[in-house]
């Protein structure tokens, strides 16, 4: 855990200018600088950046925020991964919260996993470049696959000497522990306690977290001899869990987001092949079978997915069932054949970057309409696989969480395969309400673990990756959010409704969205929004109940203007917003704005970003000024206009519910709303009264 005085203090150091600079072209204009936006397909440059607020902006796509919310979206860290990256960027020192002995050792042991992965990474870099038999073999084998010699080098290509230990030595005399060598699988310890090499002889694909941490590798033998494996791979251990990694996920994450689309392949010479053609939105799951942890993976950029395969490849009918899940995930798929004996690699050598893009634009088709096709062309007319290809369009059918994407395959399949729609609704229906059943399954499940008491040792979330390299700066991080927290929310329609003793009292009976929309919530987020610019200002002078003169704060007038009228505001986190801004109002130094935009709630801080940045102001810098001086004439009037507003809204929404036919027929409840309604109205009368005797 990162204490929040070097939060502060990197958010406080961090320069945006710099920060985006290191991504975007800037250029100045005026008091800003403004550059094409890195998180949408821009064209005119959208992306404002304010040295001055010290927050970016795109005024296209609205991502922006202050230099950790830049570098979170970008680089697609945690929070806390970000504050690192910066922390080293400009060479910070990150002070922790203690950790238990235990997770030292379990953060330290990680540590150093990663730290002997990186030696070895560029051990065999180094092999390749540097020595005989890495240029006369290794490096000579690439460049007979046609690959490009900058290529090789963003994708770290290596080369392992062909002498059983040569690794080993190197790493022993460096210092690296036996231990380490071992559980990363870099080293095999024979009979007698020495070491040996695993990927002696081959050359070698460093396999990359999402954060560009090396977890593993892949390595190809080069003579053709029988003997021998022709891939071998790190085998699994504390980092790294082959379910869970792509190849080739740091290299494509950005052009996946710009995108908005991710390809996938088979082996991981397809995704080297593709980046030099130009096309770099491209993972590949490099002999596994898609596991659910890589779906979701893909899921955290994008969720349409375009499956390439080989124009003769076997592997199609075995993968259709993988398909299935990606569908149940709610991606959008589609899926692309290559002529006969092509693959991606072959394909893209024959042809140039744009002719490539062309090709799959043209080419991809529809997964369902897909499967329809391939699989009628099997069944031709044999009644007996007709049935069994109904029922396993169906089921693909029948994964899909929107009901409307169903509805439209239904339409498209029963015309394909010229059977009546209702034959594929009906069976359709049946896998809909089998995941219905799982997911209320799994919904009682989770209720009955939050029922149990908490388990001390989960209490800490689990310390993930640790060290890397980043363009060459080595940066550190910390717990990663699970995969877990990137599950995709259900489809409404698809989440049963809760049974009816779940159902909130009726007093809730106004949703909060529909409140969100209503003209008082309007006043109250100006209202937050100048809290967060101005809220430690001096507002005005107040006397105490001693008679003394007291001078109240922005933030504090505003608090006691609502306590006078028992209100408060309707979202939770305006009114975090206002209970932690008055503890620490009177704190030295305290700005609310800084306070709120280094906050370590995400949600706080990316609000409290978007309040203070406004295109208005950020381009018209001099026109702002004078909202400082309007803000004592602001405050009231905004103050007023939220409370009649909020409790017209309030006086509304109860009387409605006098009507409901529960209440009709309560009258013991009626007269409880009744009451409050009264209580409302007395309320408003109370303010406006107030209000008519003082000018504004
Ligand atoms: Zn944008």
């Amino acid at each position: 855990m990162i204490d929040r005085t070097t939060i502060d203090k990197v958010i406080d150091t961090a320069n945006i200018v710099e920060v985006v600079s290191d991504f975007v072209t800037l250029k100045k204009r005026g008091v800003n600088y403004v550059g094409l936006c890195p998180f949408h397909d821009d064209k005119t440059p959208s992306f404002y950046v304010s040295p001055a607020k010290n927050l970016c902006k795109c005024f296209a796509c609205g991502k922006g925020g202050n230099a950790v919310h830049f570098i979170m979206e970008h680089e697609q860290l945690s929070f806390p991964e970000a504050i690192r990256w910066l922390a080293k960027k400009y060479h910070i020192e990150i002070e922790e919260k203690e950790m238990t002995a235990e997770e030292i050792a379990q953060h330290n042991a990680r540590e150093s996993l990663f730290v002997v992965n990186e030696f070895a990474r560029d051990y065999f870099v180094d092999t390749l470049h540097h020595t005989e038999d890495g240029r006369n073999i290794g490096l000579a084998y690439f460049r007979q696959r046609g690959i490009r010699d900058d290529i090789i080098q963003k994708f770290q290509l290596g080369y392992s000497l062909n002498r059983n230990n040569a690794f080993a030595k190197e790493a022993e005399s460096k210092g690296y522990k036996k231990e380490f060598l071992v559980k990363t699988g870099l080293c095999i310890e024979n009979a007698d306690g020495n070491l040996r090499d695993r990927f002696w002889g081959r050359v070698v694909f460093p396999w990359h977290t999402v954060t560009g941490k090396v977890v593993a590798f892949n390595a190809r033998v080069l003579q053709s001899n029988a003997k021998v494996a022709k891939y071998v791979n790190s085998p699994e251990s504390e980092i790294y869990l082959k379910r869970k990694e792509l190849y080739g996920i740091y290299f494509a994450k950005q052009a996946i987001i710009k995108q908005d689309k991710c390809y996938l392949v088979e082996g991981q010479m397809d995704v080297i092949s593709m980046h030099q053609s130009g096309v770099e939105n491209v993972v590949a799951s490099s002999g596994t079978s898609l596991t659910l942890e890589q779906i979701r993976l893909i899921h955290r950029f994008t969720k349409n997915v375009t499956l390439l395969y080989d124009g003769d490849s076997a592997g199609i009918h075995a993968s259709l069932r993988g398909i299935d899940m990606l569908l149940s995930e709610g991606m959008n798929i589609k899926v692309l054949l290559f002529p006969d004996g092509e693959d991606p690699d072959s394909f893209s050598h024959k042809h140039n970057a744009t002719e490539f893009q062309k090709y799959i634009q043209e080419n991809e088709e529809d997964f369902i309409r897909f499967k329809a096709r391939l699989l009628l062309n099997d069944a031709k007319n044999d009644p007996i696989k007709r049935g069994e290809l109904i029922a396993d369009i169906s089921q693909s059918i029948g994964q899909i969480p929107d009901r409307i994407l169903r509805f439209t395959y239904t339409q498209e399949c029963a015309s394909i395969l010229n059977v009546d729609e209702r034959l594929i609704l009906n069976e359709s229906e049946k896998y809909v309400k089998r995941r219905q059943e799982a997911l209320l399954d799994r919904m009682q499940k989770e209720r009955e673990e939050q029922a149990k008491p908490a388990n001390p040792l989960n209490a800490n979330p689990p310390i993930v990756d640790t060290t890397t390299t980043f363009n060459g700066v080595p940066v550190e991080s910390v717990p990663i959010p699970s995969n877990e927290d990137f599950i995709p929310i259900p489809e409404r329609e698809d989440v049963p409704p809760p049974p009816e003793e779940m159902l909130p009292p009726h007093q809730t009976f106004i949703l909060a969205s529909d409140r969100e929309k209503a003209e008082f919530y309007v006043k109250e987020k100006e209202l937050v929004k100048l809290i967060i610019r101005y809220g430690e200002l001096p507002f005005c002078k107040v006397a105490d109940e001693d008679g003394q003169e007291k001078e109240l704060t922005l933030i504090e007038f505003i608090s006691a203007d609502l306590q006078q009228d028992d209100l408060q505001f309707h979202n939770p986190l305006h009114r975090q917003v206002l209970t932690e801004g008055m503890t620490h109002v009177h704190d030295k130094d305290f700005s609310c704005s800084h306070y709120f935009l280094t906050h370590p709630n995400q949600e706080l801080s990316r609000m409290a970003a978007d309040f203070m940045s406004e295109r208005y102001e950020l381009s018209r810098r001099y026109e702002m000024e004078p909202e400082k001086d309007r803000i004592r004439f602001m405050v009231p009037q905004y103050l007023l206009s939220f409370k009649i507003a909020f409790i017209k809204d309030e006086m509304k929404h109860t009387l409605s519910a006098l009507t409901s036919p529960d209440v009709t027929n309560n009258k013991e409840e009626a007269e409880k709303i009744m009451a409050h309604y009264h209580e409302l109205s007395q309320i408003l009368n109370d303010i406006t009264k107030r209000t008519s005797r003082v000018v504004m």
